[in-house]
């Protein structure tokens, strides 16, 4: 600062010097008093200055420190470059800004606090601004001192430090816009995604779709920007659909799920759809985003799945899961309208015969022309199924709230069936004629499907009994039918535990007329319904599988009567028959029962001889074979019953280890005279012969069949003319009366 020179030293130097010149006496030039007034002005008026010159100081001090502040703290981060690129100065903006303490960026690189991408351009740059006037601008990315980076737009201009040309440059952070742009970009990207994607205002009003939208639907953005989604509808969903989507999005703000559009063209297509409400910073919804995907091929997928699952594959009938299924709704329904329905079951009349002589193709050419004409003739709503086989069924629904009028429109539609199925069929290049056989059943809403199924199933078989190709209903008798069997079967259990079952001998008898064994027949000692014969039983004890226990008895207390005839000479040589039934001999361990029950007994196997019928030797060769083989090694006969009415062929006949061929009553019934059973009833006899086997004729009633039979060489008998089956102690006094027993 310059010093003004000191006027008040002057004066008083002029005044002190005037003085000395000057003695006390001596006549001053001017007055003292007057020059030390004058001197004190000059104090006053230099104090003066001095008080304005420390003014002066303050004010520049506080302007400066003004400056630093506005340096420093100013809202850009301001730093100064020398032309070599080292950072000169930098204000505590800057600083912050970078994460990076002042003193660790003075002297350092500019361009090392740049992302290394940045720094070649920076160069130039940097260059040509330190070449030109003016100022120039451009957007860096910088390194922070924490690893993030930041963003910054750097205005930058030629100026000087210590007259060396320099580079001022203020950095301003666009990190936050640069991200929201990024974000945008993002979004961008996004909406232009494979989903198809529509934003729609409150009112639901589109105003903006992307390209895939575009792609799923068919509708350019200007065919719907201003239209609302109804556009897309299909008439697969109902106003229930639509308002349920709605409300979900007034609750959660959110709605997903599987929509059928429609598209420009007119296909239907499937589409997994997300509708999100976007909320304002207020919490007001501002816009909905619908954004989806095309799923048609996963739907196509699904329904295949369901059609394997739920159809059968040949006829594309529903199968027996789905006709299950539609009987349960059926029965809904019913019990909703009160109005019965019907069941009927169909079986192709024959079909096993077409399918072994003109093969499988056939067979499936048949079943799907049967399917076609089954379609035809019932109506939309009508549920048609294949369970496999032949086996077909139709469900009618609704028919009528009254008994006989739904009866008489099952009928209908039955006899329509009938009718259609019964024209003739072109088959692989030939003609071919099949019938059917159908049962109905009608059902209410207090059935059960098992008792539906039943019912209709009976029928069926009253039908195919009735001759086929025709229809017949199941009826109250048949039900009463079904009833009285399960109370039979009910009895049936218990009556080995109350002792009821008897064994009853029916005499064989040889060309001498002499007794030379029984056949054991089982009967049912039945408290209410006295005596029950095995025809009324049997087969319901094979079904629920009492057979075996009750087979077991059998076996057991023949035996014991074997051992117990052991002593006596006159009984000794007897031989016993004892039928075995199919379900018996099956199980795995039917030798074993039959070996420990000759152990137990002590019954001598020899004069044990069991039963088989032609059907159940029939069912599984290989298995009777041996079987059968075991069995004989412990001792005991074979005879072949009802011999004539299978279809045993001689040459497995030879393998089977057979004692003995029972001829069927059948074929003795009408002898002599009917000449058929005369042919049948010699070849069996011939053929035991050559084959080593005795014969022995069952149900002989008369002196003319005995007498015939023994003509052709029969040499054993057995039937009504010579005794009924008889309980036991009958059976002994017939021994006796022959002469034959003690
Ligand atoms: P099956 O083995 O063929 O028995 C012969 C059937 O013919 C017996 O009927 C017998 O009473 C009857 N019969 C005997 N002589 C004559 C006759 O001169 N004329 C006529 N019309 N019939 C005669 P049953 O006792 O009613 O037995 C019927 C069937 O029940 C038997 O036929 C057999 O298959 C089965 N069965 C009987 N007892 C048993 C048994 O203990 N176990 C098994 N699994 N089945 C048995
Ligand atoms: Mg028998
Ligand atoms: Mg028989």
């Amino acid at each position: 600062m310059n010093k003004k020179p000191d006027r008040g030293k002057s004066l008083r130097g002029a005044a002190e010097a005037q003085l000395m010149l000057s003695p006390a006496n001596a006549q001053p030039q001017r007055p003292a008093l007057e020059l030390l007034h004058e001197l004190q002005v000059h104090q006053i008026e230099l104090e003066m200055q001095n008080e304005a010159l420390r003014q002066a100081q303050v004010t520049i001090e506080q302007s400066r420190d003004r400056y630093v502040d506005l340096y420093e703290f100013a809202p850009v981060g301001i730093l100064t470059a020398t032309s070599d690129g080292l950072i000169a100065k930098v204000n505590l903006t800057c600083s912050a800004m970078l994460r990076k303490e002042r003193k660790k960026l003075l002297n350092q690189r500019f361009d090392l606090q740049l992302l290394p991408e940045d720094r070649d351009r920076w160069h130039r740059q940097a260059r040509l601004a330190l070449q030109s006037e003016g100022k120039h601008s451009c957007e860096l990315a910088l390194k922070r001192g924490d690893g993030a980076v930041l963003y910054a737009l750097a205005d930058y201009q030629r100026t000087e430090i210590d007259d060396a040309p320099a580079l001022r440059v203020a950095l301003t952070d666009i990190t936050q816009r640069r991200q929201a742009e990024e974000d945008l970009r993002i979004a961008a990207i996004a909406f232009e995604s494979e989903e198809g994607m529509m934003v729609a205002d409150t009112h639901g009003v589109i105003i903006r779709v992307n390209r895939a939208f575009t792609a799923l639907t068919g509708y350019s953005p200007q065919e719907v920007m201003g239209k609302t989604p109804a556009l897309l509808r299909s008439e697969r969903h109902d106003k229930a659909f639509y308002d349920a989507m709605w409300q979900s999005l007034r609750d959660k703000r959110y709605w997903q799920g599987e929509v059928w559009n429609r598209q420009k063209n007119g296909d239907l297509c499937a589409v997994w759809l997300t509708i999100t409400a976007v909320a304002a910073p207020d919490g007001t919804v501002s816009h909905y985003v619908g954004s989806f995907s095309d799923i048609t091929q996963n739907k196509l997928a699904a329904e295949e799945i369901f059609r394997l699952a739920y159809f059968d594959p040949l006829t594309h009938l529903a199968n027996r899961r789905r006709l299950l299924d539609r009987l349960g709704q059926a029965l809904t329904t019913a019990a909703e309208t009160g109005r019965l329905g019907a069941i009927l079951f169909l079986d192709l009349d024959n079909f096993k015969t077409l399918n072994d002589t003109r093969g499988h193709d056939s067979g499936d050419l048949l079943l799907l022309e049967v399917a076609q004409r089954m379609h035809d003739s019932v109506r939309a709503g009508d549920t048609l199924a294949r369970l496999g086989g032949d086996e077909f069924v139709v469900l009618l629904e609704n028919l009528s709230a009254h008994h006989g009028e739904a009866a008489a429109l099952a009928n209908q539609v039955g006899q329509k069936l009938l009718h259609s199925l019964d024209q003739p069929y072109q088959l692989k290049g030939f003609e071919y004629h099949g019938t059917v056989s159908i049962g109905v059943g009608l059902f209410h809403a207090q059935d059960t499907i098992e008792a539906l199924l039943k019912h209709a199933d009976l029928a069926l078989y009253q039908a195919k009994s009735g001759g086929r190709n025709t229809l017949r209903f199941f009826d109250p008798a048949m039900q009463a039918e079904l009833d009285a069997r399960s109370a039979l079967e009910a009895d049936l259990r218990q009556a080995l535990v109350k002792q009821e079952l008897r064994l009853y001998y029916q005499p064989q008898i040889d060309l001498q007329g002499r007794v030379v064994g029984a056949e054991v027949l089982l009967r049912w000692q039945h408290a209410e319904r006295g005596m029950v014969l095995p025809r009324e039983f049997i087969s319901l004890a094979e079904d629920c599988g009492l057979i075996v226990p009750i087979g077991l008895w059998v076996l057991e207390s023949a035996c014991a009567q074997l051992r117990a005839w052991q002593s006596d000479p006159g009984t000794a040589a007897l031989q016993l028959a004892v039928n075995v039934s199919a379900r018996q001999f099956r199980q795995a361990d039917f030798v074993d029962q039959v070996r420990s029950i000759l152990q137990r007994s002590e019954a001598n196997p020899a004069y044990l001889k069991l039963e088989l019928t032609e059907s159940l030797v029939l069912a599984n060769v290989a298995d009777t074979i041996s079987k059968m083989q075991a069995l004989k090694e412990l001792g005991l006969g074979f005879a072949l019953d009802d011999f004539g009415t299978g279809f045993s062929s001689l040459s497995y006949l030879t393998q089977l280890p057979l004692e003995q061929l029972k001829i069927d009553k059948s074929f003795v019934r009408d002898l002599p005279g009917n000449h058929n059973n005369e042919i049948i009833a010699q070849t069996i006899v011939n053929m035991g012969q050559s084959l080593g086997l005795n014969v022995i004729a069952e149900g002989v009633e008369t002196a003319a069949q005995h007498q015939f039979l023994q003509q052709h060489g029969c040499p054993l008998y057995q039937g009504y003319w010579f005794s009924r089956p008889l309980p036991l102690a009958e059976f002994e006094r017939f021994l006796q009366a022959k002469g034959q027993a003690g």
